[in-house]
């Protein structure tokens, strides 16, 4: 081989070697950059995962200096990196860390024990008060070098402390709330009922002594057995169905003697973590002093309906609004319905037709102003016929005078009724026979007074002739009144009482009413206001007997006045009402509306000083309602009265 060629051969294997050199290298220089670009991933991904810790971490070297610090430190403390490194921690800003507890454990307790755990630390937090902080540190030791790092791991806890707190706090509550409960709580566990837990309350009235913990309930309270409460906390353990009463009579034997008492009561089964019944909970109130108290009022409901079903008076009682709850046997034999029957129809039907109007008006009445109720009206028996009653019902008021119940009694008086329907037959008769007579004695006595002689007239006779007819004419009046007065009673008894009507100015015919009237009433001051004309179609004289009624009341009840004042006016657009004002003894609230009832005279209102048989009222109310008016009353004792009629006016 000649030496070119050799050398051409040793040239192409260098360079081949160098080709395979410079790839080598280049290979070598890839791999090292892969290498250190990895080991710059895992310092990033360390610290973003040491950053990203959840809990603030420090680095502390050997002198305690700080090294590192992860961002939860810097965030929570409110210091940035610059600030906490190089820096001793207890000489960090705020001298928050400056506590003379830490410094000792770092710089003693460390050193000794390499590692250190929950060391609790409380750190003032001007926002949120006190934190509560615990430390973990531990001795970083790297290989192959004597440098020694500390590691503080820092929690705050604050919220953990204050849950425990508050769990405590619950927990002492709960015990307050089981041991002082006035409810009475024990909880029995295992199907033998041993008591587990049981307060102050349930001992006390197990009367059985403190000592009951850990027995078994039938031990301690043997007598529950007989009465079946054994029974049903079996059936609570085993079905897990909880067992309620109420007023729940229960006998328990205390220092030997039976008691009774009364519990609203439960058992409620109580389970385990998996839902197993491990037990039952009693709790139950005492309600024994309830309890006998409605024993007594059961009793005694039951002696009130023994004693109202055993007497012949109609009794019933009703609800505030006047719906009957209850009649007594005598009103179910009368009505021959059973109680329930009787209670749901409609009171209404019983009642004669030509009585139900008063009757209701009458419990209209009673139920607006909350007054006693009393009527008289013909009431149907189990036969379709009709009894005359008095019923009489009175409203019972609670505390609050608010009313609670009617109580209502009814009495036959169709025995009475028929007398006095007889009586009154009698009264008709003679009131209209006497009629006749005494007329025609008024037409006499007149006559008589005309023809006397003058001088028998001035007074120039010895006998004083003229005076004694005047009495006479004045007691004819009055009884020529009361005469008619019994013919008008009779007539409305009857409902003969006709009415005669006319077109009329109202106004005018008052005033010479009045006039009339000045003739027989000697010394009366009447004065008229005419406030507006009114035009009526009414029965003349009935208004007259009316207007004559209230005039002659107002002076016979104003011992010492003589005024009367009088004053038409419209007290609505369709009515006009007559007022006549007195200046009298006046009438008490609760008489007001009786003054109106056939003969009632008011008691101590002495007879002999107003005379009087209690009628004019009775026909004056019956005559107004007749014109479809009303009477109304405005009265003081003492400060007079002022009676008013109210009539429609006619304005076509
Ligand atoms: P009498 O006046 O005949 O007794 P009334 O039926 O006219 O009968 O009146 C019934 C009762 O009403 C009277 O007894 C009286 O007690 C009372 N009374 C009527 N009007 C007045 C009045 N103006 N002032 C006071 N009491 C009156």
């Amino acid at each position: 081989m000649d030496n070119n060629l050799r050398i051409q051969q040793l040239e192409d294997e260098l360079s081949t070697a160098q080709a395979r050199i410079e790839e080598l290298e280049n290979l070598n220089s890839a791999t090292s950059v892969h290498t250190s670009k990895l080991s710059n991933h895992i310092d990033d991904l360390k610290e973003s995962v040491i950053d990203n810790l959840h809990n603030p971490l420090l680095i502390l070297d050997n002198e305690l200096q700080i090294v590192f610090s992860n961002k939860k430190f810097q965030k929570t403390f409110h210091i940035t990196a610059r600030e906490s490194e190089g820096k001793l921690i207890y000489d960090l800003p705020g001298e928050q860390w400056s506590i003379p507890q830490l410094r000792q454990v770092l710089e003693t307790v460390l050193p000794s024990k390499a590692s250190m755990s929950n060391f609790e630390l409380e750190f003032p937090n001007a926002e949120e008060g006190t934190e509560h902080l615990t430390i973990n540190a531990s001795e970083i030791k790297l290989t192959g070098s004597n440098e020694r790092y500390i590691l503080l791991s820092i929690e705050d806890v604050t919220r953990r402390k204050f849950a425990q707190k508050s769990l405590k706090k619950r927990e002492q509550q709960f015990h307050n709330l089981f041991y002082t409960s006035n409810a009475h709580i024990a909880v029995l566990s295992g199907p033998n009922h041993v008591i587990d837990m049981a307060n102050d309350a349930i001992i006390q009235s197990w009367g059985k002594g403190p000592d009951v913990l850990g027995k078994p309930i039938i031990e301690v309270l043997p007598e529950l057995e007989e009465q079946g409460f054994i029974d049903k906390m079996n059936a609570v353990y085993e079905t897990g169905i909880p067992f309620r009463a109420d007023e729940m009579p229960v006998k328990l034997m205390i220092n030997g003697a039976e008691q009774q008492h009364f519990f609203d009561f439960s058992y409620q089964a109580q389970k385990n973590e998996e839902g197993e019944i491990v037990g039952i909970a009693a709790i139950a109130n005492d309600v024994t002093k309830q309890g006998l108290l409605n024993d007594q009022i059961k009793k005694s409901e039951l002696e009130f309906r023994g004693l109202v079903n055993m007497i012949p008076n109609k009794i019933n009682l009703a609800d505030a609004a006047g719906n009957t709850f209850f009649y007594n046997q005598s009103w179910l034999d009368f009505v021959g319905l059973a109680h329930d029957d009787f209670i749901n129809r409609d009171w209404r039907n019983f009642v004669h037709p030509e009585d139900l109007y008063k009757m209701e008006r009458e419990v209209e009445r009673c139920l607006a102003f909350s007054t006693e109720f009393e009527n008289e009206a013909r009431m149907m028996d189990k036969n379709g016929e009709y009894k005359y009653h008095y019923i009489h019902s009175i409203p019972v008021k609670n505390d609050k005078g608010e009313i609670t119940t009617w109580i209502g009694t009814s009495t036959e008086i169709q025995k009475l009724k028929e007398e006095e329907i007889k009586k009154e037959a009698f009264l008709k008769l003679v009131s209209h026979e006497l009629k006749t007579p005494v007329t025609s004695i008024k037409g006499y006595v007149q006559l008589l007074q005309s023809m006397l002689p003058a001088e028998v007239d001035k007074g120039n006779s010895k006998v004083a002739v003229k005076p004694y007819l005047t009495r006479i004419e004045n007691q004819i009046e009055r009884l020529i009144r009361l005469i008619s007065e019994m013919l008008d009673l009779s007539r409305i008894e009857q409902n003969e009482l006709v009415l005669n009507l006319s077109e009329f100015n109202l106004n005018e015919h008052i005033k010479s009413v009045i006039e009339d009237l000045t003739y027989s009433v000697k010394d009366m001051q009447v004065k008229i206001t005419n406030d507006d004309e009114a035009l009526v179609i009414a029965d003349k004289d009935r208004i007259g007997q009316v207007m004559i009624n209230f005039i002659t009341n107002a002076l016979k009840y104003s011992p010492d006045s003589n005024k009367v004042n009088i004053r038409i006016f419209n007290d609505s657009e369709d009515t006009v009402a007559v007022t006549v004002q007195d200046f009298g003894i006046g009438i008490d609230k609760k008489e007001q509306y009786q003054i109106f009832k056939r003969f009632y005279r008011i008691a101590g209102n002495k007879d002999d000083t107003y005379d009087g048989f209690g009628i004019g009222l009775y026909l004056s109310n019956e005559i107004i309602e007749k014109h479809n008016g009303k009477i109304v009353v405005n009265s003081e004792p003492g400060a007079g009265s002022e009676f008013t009629f109210i009539l429609p006016l006619n304005k076509a």
